[in-house]
């Protein structure tokens, strides 16, 4: 490498780094990485806020469910299988310290969910 082509490439590295495109995009990086760390501390923030579902368990109450309302009016009714406005509903009412997990989660539609929470 000559003299002139060591000046060229170094010319070129400063004009990289202070090209205002070069920072912008370097900047938004940054921004984005500060962005994903306050995500994570909502969710952490959710997490001990007992209401909140992680969507894992969701997923998984969801299959366990097929995506229907299991509610029974009694133990000898069918679960009323609807698959209208699903919501997850707490078994134990997570003021009462019921968990967020798959024992305590059950697919209800809007109706029985509503229904529960009136007559409990
Ligand atoms: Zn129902």
């Amino acid at each position: 490498m000559s003299y002139s082509e060591l000046i060229d490439e170094l010319t070129n590295m400063a004009i990289k780094k202070l090209d205002p495109e070069e920072r912008e995009s370097r900047k938004q990086i940054t921004q984005n990485k500060s962005l994903k760390t306050s995500t994570s501390a909502v969710e952490q923030q959710y997490k001990q806020n007992s209401r909140y579902i992680p969507s894992v368990i969701k997923r998984a109450v969801w299959q366990r469910d097929k995506g229907r309302c299991v509610f029974k009016e009694s133990e000898n009714h069918s679960p009323c299988g609807s698959k209208l406005q699903l919501e997850y509903h707490h078994e134990i009412p997570s003021a009462n310290g019921g968990q967020s997990n798959l024992e305590n989660i059950k697919l209800n539609c809007k109706r029985h969910n509503v229904h529960q929470t009136n007559f409990k």
